[in-house]
């Protein structure tokens, strides 16, 4: 039979005034949940996820992954309904991972979910394994190779989320499923812990501490040492028991594809919605974003001031709640202009035209339209001069295709043709490979003003 056996901190941290993270611990259910928001609305949000989450699983018997995503996702709808009858707490939000003994097929097995940055790691064998991925601004950077894992963790947009509770009606949640093999020790930590804290030093310190609570107390500890400038907050979770699976070497856990969730509800009337993802709005963002203050007057971004010896130097350098009102920037922008600017941004953005640009054949993504212009997608490794000269001419022109994939066909297609066509030449074996991936960074500020109808 497995065993959880568990230890828990959290911490205000040396800067922050409060503690808006917020962990849960139950023999078989552990969440750690990073709250943001201003007026205690951080706090209420991680709160009410983890009360969420245990209701949803309390009423569930035996608890399945299913379960746990519902408990996520009932998290979220609980955070907006609660935001939306309490003016002062709009738009808080919240992180949420969790880890849980489930039931699949009537064997135990653990269950692992994220939304957000607050992280799941796993020691085996001596290990350590980040189980969970950030969804996160500079995550993304990081997939994309433009950011070591060392630049993210003191990047000035390291607080910039792409995912939470709260934010938006629907949210998608991380599964992973793995054996609860006994002696396997699973980390569950807000950020707090992993920007002040090496991997490397966290897995010696669940290496060398063998009880769960001194282990989540000590890495607490370190985190202030680091610099404590934010919450703090660590879950300590060792697998015990007899095995109820094997394994030959280390088996980290498995990611699920898409759980079943409860279907969004539809508004009659629109079209089908744009999807539009907070990340994409990064597209049409202004690379520093000025920060939302509630006193001052907009004006250019504060500089950064290096503060007088004897006072709290993290808090120069680091505003507490600067990320979040960058969430919140985010959030008005949405709520301001809601379907209109989705639906313009879903004409602007959501085109794509295969064209010719020189010698090369390129991917530009949208359309000139309002504040947004064509960026480049994709440069494809296709002379424009080996295509059939009619062909050429038209893609000239811009050929609209719908995704990526649509232009990649449309590309492998004209390059086949074209080869197929040349049959007395030597052999062409140009395939339509991209050499270069570009995403869009910045065009013009959004200015949230008036709602503008669709053409
Ligand atoms: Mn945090």
């Amino acid at each position: 039979m497995t065993v959880l056996v568990a230890g828990a901190a959290t911490d205000t941290g040396r800067v922050r005034a409060a503690n808006q993270d917020a962990v849960l611990v139950t023999p078989t259910l552990f969440a750690v949940a990073d709250g943001m928001g201003g007026h205690a609305a951080g706090e209420v949000a991680s709160r009410l996820a983890l009360d969420t989450l245990v209701a949803v699983t309390a009423g569930a018997a035996p608890v399945t992954v299913q379960t746990l995503v519902h408990g996520v996702q009932a998290a979220n709808e609980a955070i907006l309904e609660h935001a939306r009858l309490e003016p002062h707490l709009r738009g808080m939000g919240t992180t949420l991972c969790v880890l849980a003994l489930v039931d699949v097929a009537g064997e135990p097995s653990l269950a692992i979910a994220n939304v957000g940055d607050s992280r799941v790691y796993v020691l085996q064998d001596g290990t350590l394994v980040q189980v969970t991925r950030d969804h996160s601004y500079v995550e993304d950077l990081v997939s994309m190779g433009r950011l070591t894992h060392e630049e993210a963790r003191s990047h000035p947009q390291r607080n910039i989320l792409t995912r939470a509770l709260g934010i938006e009606p629907d949210v998608k949640v991380d599964v992973w499923q793995a054996v609860p093999f006994p002696g396997d020790r699973y980390l569950l930590c807000s950020d707090g812990l992993f920007n002040e804290v090496d991997d490397a030093v966290i897995r010696r310190v669940l290496m060398t501490v063998s009880s769960p609570q001194d282990a989540a107390d000590t890495l607490v500890h370190l985190a202030n040492d680091g610099g404590g400038r934010d919450n703090i907050s660590v879950i300590v979770v060792d697998v015990t028991g007899a095995a109820t699976g094997t394994r030959a070497t280390a088996a980290p856990p498995v990611e699920l594809p898409d759980v079943p969730a409860p279907a969004p509800p539809a508004v009659a009337g629109l079209p089908a919605p744009p999807e539009v993802e907070l990340r994409s709005l990064g597209d049409w963002l202004p690379d520093d974003v000025p920060e939302l203050d509630d006193t001052a007057p907009p004006g250019p971004p504060p500089v950064p001031v290096t503060p007088p010896a004897d006072e709290e130097p993290a808090q120069a350098l680091e505003p507490p709640r600067s990320w979040w009102r960058r969430v919140v920037l985010v959030a008005a922008v949405l709520a301001v202009l809601g379907l209109a600017f989705g639906a313009i941004a879903w004409t602007a953005r959501g085109t794509y035209t295969v064209t010719i640009d020189g010698d090369r054949v390129v991917l530009l993504r949208g359309r000139s339209l309002l504040w947004f212009e064509p960026t480049l997608e994709k440069v494809y490794a296709v002379d424009p001069a080996d295509l059939l000269p009619d062909r050429r001419e038209s893609l000239a022109d811009g050929r609209q295709v719908g995704s990526v994939a649509a232009a990649d066909r449309l590309v492998a297609n004209l390059v086949d043709e074209a080869a197929t066509t040349a049959t007395t030449s030597t052999t062409s074996t140009t395939t339509a490979t991209a050499v270069t991936t570009t995403i869009p960074t910045t065009t013009a500020p959004v200015e949230p003003t008036v709602p503008v109808s669709v053409p």
